[in-house]
């Protein structure tokens, strides 16, 4: 931390707050400028330096303190230079390959997530995604089919062998999910629903952790950093779209935040084009933009009839639209050294 003293402090107000820094345990190094002085404290990585920098403001004489340590450790890649990956039963993501989750965005009935499960497995798709919990902005839209969708997702995995990606909303569903599918889901409204992340921390299941849609890549990278917390390190970050004032689209799929989460964490990171752009003609530009901007796995949401889809049918690609884009997303992938 660097705490900024007001041009006039007297020594003793100077040696006021360095007894208090000594006191938490940092050393002190000085800095005499002119008209400042600054005081670099170190040593005391286990201090809450939000709190320390809250009580230091408080002194009328400190006129501003610099935290420079990130406040998150176990997903920061300082601390764990190598790439994670996660194997899904078998399936690596965050190496080499890079990996297709696809699906409806609701479970609506058998006949379309098995017919979807399979032509998704048939075009290359690694992983199912298909919703049981839905969330919504409105209350009055459909909300999923609940423990019924999730025994179709386990059908539908019986049937094609592909794991299977579902959200978990509630913290008191989080153990009958977890019985159930293979990557809890959070989703963008529930990113900063600590404790659902604790609950779900204490799992040893892989989660993807979807980006809060006005969420800072700090805030999204310490919401991991909860799941990490409690002995879960199994975590994969989501980029789907956050707000802007942009509205010709639904979100905007923020391709930088995928490079930025690779430079400041060893987690794979998800690009989600189907909800961060809303609509289904945006989404095979941006998946393409999210493959070539190093997303290690790609969302991406598909209904055999969007016209009559519960949910998210503007955006859902159609069989034949995914599997063009999924011819067109390989030769991507190798041209980058990636495999598909
Ligand atoms: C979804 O994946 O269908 C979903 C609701 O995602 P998000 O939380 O990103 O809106
Ligand atoms: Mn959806």
């Amino acid at each position: 931390m660097i705490v900024i003293l007001k041009t006039g402090a007297t020594a003793e107000q100077v040696s006021e707050v360095k007894s208090f820094l000594e006191e938490k345990g940092f050393s002190i190094h000085f800095s005499e400028g002119v008209e400042k002085t600054l005081l670099g404290a170190v040593g005391a990585p286990d201090q809450d330096k939000e709190l320390l920098k809250g009580q230091l403001v408080a002194y009328p004489q400190v006129e501003d303190v610099h935290i420079i340590a990130k406040p998150y450790k176990l997903v920061n890649r300082d601390f764990h230079p190598d790439n994670t990956v996660i194997d899904v039963c078998g399936v690596k993501i965050g190496g080499p390959e890079v990996v297709v989750m696809a699906g409806p965005c609701t479970v609506e009935n058998p006949e379309m997530l098995f017919e979807t499960a399979q032509m998704v497995k048939e075009s290359g798709a690694k992983i199912l995604r298909g919703g049981a919990y839905k969330p919504s902005t409105s209350p009055y839209s459909f909300h999923g089919m609940g423990i019924e969708g999730l025994k179709l997702l386990r059908e539908a995995k019986g049937r094609t062998g592909l794991p299977i990606i579902t959200e978990v909303m509630d913290t008191r569903d989080v153990d009958l999910v977890g019985e159930y599918t293979d990557i809890f889901q959070v989703g963008t409204r529930n990113m900063a629903n600590f404790s659902l992340l604790k609950e779900i921390g204490n799992t040893r299941i892989p989660v993807m952790l979807k980006r809060g849609m006005s969420s800072t890549i700090e805030e999204w990278l310490q919401a991991a950093e909860y799941i990490a917390s409690r002995g879960n390190y199994d975590i994969i970050m989501c980029e789907r779209g956050i707000r802007t004032f942009e509205t010709a689209y639904r979100n905007v799929l923020d391709v930088n935040a995928i490079g930025e989460i690779h430079q400041r964490s060893h987690l794979p990171v998800c690009g989600d084009a189907s909800h961060g752009t809303g609509r289904w003609q945006l989404v095979p530009s941006s998946t393409k933009a999210a493959l070539a901007a190093g997303a290690d796995c790609l969302m991406i949401e598909v209904h055999p009839n969007p016209r009559v889809a519960l949910k998210d049918g503007a955006q859902s690609q159609t069989f034949s639209d995914f599997r063009r884009l999924m011819s067109e997303l390989r030769p991507l992938a190798e041209a980058i050294g990636r495999s598909m």
